[in-house]
C-alpha cells in the first residue's frame, strides 16, 4: 500500500491490459510517488473485453485519470483511441503510455525509453555495431527501432517465424535508409554470417516458470556475442544468460528496462525528475518482489 494518505486531490494512475494481476508496475509506480512526494496512486485495470478498450480509455480521460500505461494485448489498438503520438511511438507502431491533454490523451512508448536507459547504464552503445535481435515480437519492434535511433550498422533480426521477422526489416527500412538489415531463421542462428554482435534477447522463451528453455544454444552463436541483453527479468539469470556467461560474454537481465520505462513514464505524467538515488531504491524494492514471486 502507498505510505501516503489518499485524499480527495489525490491523481490516479493505473495499467490497462488482459492479464494485468502479475504486474510490478504498482509497486514502481507507488513507490516513486512516495519517495517524490507526489499526491498520485496507480492501480490496474483489467480490460477483458477488447470491444471496450475505446470506452475505457475515454472513460479514463472523463474520470479524470491522470496518465495510464498500456500492456499486452492493447499496446497497437490503443492507438486509435488517442488525440496524439510521440514520433517515435509512431515509428514503433505500439504505445505503452498514456498522457493527458486537454482534450484526450497522447501515446508514448517507454519500452524503448527504458531499454535505451538500460543500455547506456550497462555502457553499452549500438553505434556503428552489429546488433541481433532475437525475436520480432511486440517488444523487439522498440528495440528495432532503437538500433536503427542510435546508429547501429547492421540489424539482424533472428525469429522462429522468419516472415515475422522479415515484416520488421520491413517497417524499419520504411523510416532509415543507412541501417543495413537481415532476417533470418533462429534454428539456423549459428550459421548467422556476422563475426560480432550485440545481442538483445526479446523472446520470452526462459519466461518463468520454463526456466530450462533457451531460444539459442549453439555455441557458434553464442562465442561471437560481445555483450547480451535479456529482456526476461523473470528469472533473474535465464539460461540463455548463463550460457553466455559461461563463454565469457557480459549478460544482464530487463529488470532495468522495466525500471526506466516505469520511471519515465513516471516522469512524463507529474514533470517530476526521478533522482539516480530514488530510482536505485526503487530497483531494490523490484528485486524484492521479483524474489518473491518466483
Ligand atoms: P510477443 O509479442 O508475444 O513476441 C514473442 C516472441 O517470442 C516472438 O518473436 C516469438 O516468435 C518468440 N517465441 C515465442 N515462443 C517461442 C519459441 N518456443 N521458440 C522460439 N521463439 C519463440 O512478446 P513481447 O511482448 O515481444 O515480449 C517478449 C518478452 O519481452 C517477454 O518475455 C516480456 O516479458 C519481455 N519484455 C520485457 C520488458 C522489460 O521491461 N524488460 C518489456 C517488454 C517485454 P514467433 O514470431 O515465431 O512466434
Amino acid at each position: 500500500m502507498p505510505e501516503q494518505e489518499i485524499k480527495g486531490s489525490t491523481r490516479l494512475c493505473g495499467l490497462i491490459g488482459d492479464p494485468v494481476r502479475h504486474t510490478f508496475s504498482p509497486q514502481i509506480h507507488n513507490t516513486l510517488a512516495d519517495l517524490t512526494g507526489q499526491d498520485l496512486v496507480y492501480t490496474a485495470f483489467p480490460v477483458e473485453n477488447p470491444e471496450g478498450l475505446d470506452a475505457a480509455v475515454r472513460g479514463a480521460f472523463e474520470l479524470g485519470i491522470l496518465g495510464m500505461n498500456v500492456t499486452v494485448p492493447y499496446k497497437q489498438d490503443v492507438m486509435k483511441s488517442l488525440v496524439g503520438i510521440d514520433p517515435a511511438a509512431e515509428r514503433i507502431g505500439a504505445v505503452n503510455t498514456l498522457v493527458r491533454t486537454d482534450n484526450g490523451y497522447k501515446g508514448y512508448n517507454t519500452d524503448y525509453v527504458g531499454l535505451r536507459r538500460a543500455l547506456e547504464d550497462k555502457g553499452i552503445s549500438l553505434k556503428g555495431k552489429n546488433v541481433v535481435l532475437v525475436g520480432a515480437g511486440g517488444a523487439a519492434r522498440s528495440a528495432a527501432i532503437l538500433c536503427a535511433e542510435e546508429g547501429a550498422a547492421c540489424l539482424a533480426i533472428l525469429n522462429r517465424t522468419v516472415e515475422k521477422a522479415q515484416s520488421l526489416c520491413d517497417a524499419v527500412a520504411a523510416h532509415y535508409d543507412k541501417i543495413k538489415l537481415l532476417s533470418f531463421d533462429l534454428q539456423k542462428a549459428g550459421s548467422l554470417p556476422l563475426d560480432s554482435y550485440i545481442v538483445i534477447q526479446c523472446t520470452n522463451v526462459g519466461l518463468y516458470p520454463k526456466v530450462q528453455e533457451t531460444p539459442v544454444s549453439d555455441p557458434a552463436f553464442i562465442r561471437k556475442a560481445e555483450a547480451v541483453y535479456d529482456l526476461i527479468y523473470t528469472p533473474e539469470e535465464t539460461r540463455f544468460m548463463k550460457l553466455c556467461k559461461e563463454h565469457g560474454i557480459p549478460a544482464w537481465n530487463g529488470m532495468d528496462m522495466l525500471l526506466w520505462q516505469g520511471v519515465s513514464s513516471f516522469e512524463l505524467w507529474t514533470g517530476a525528475q526521478v533522482t539516480a538515488a530514488q530510482a536505485e531504491i526503487v530497483k531494490k524494492k523490484l528485486r524484492k518482489v521479483l524474489k518473491e514471486r518466483q
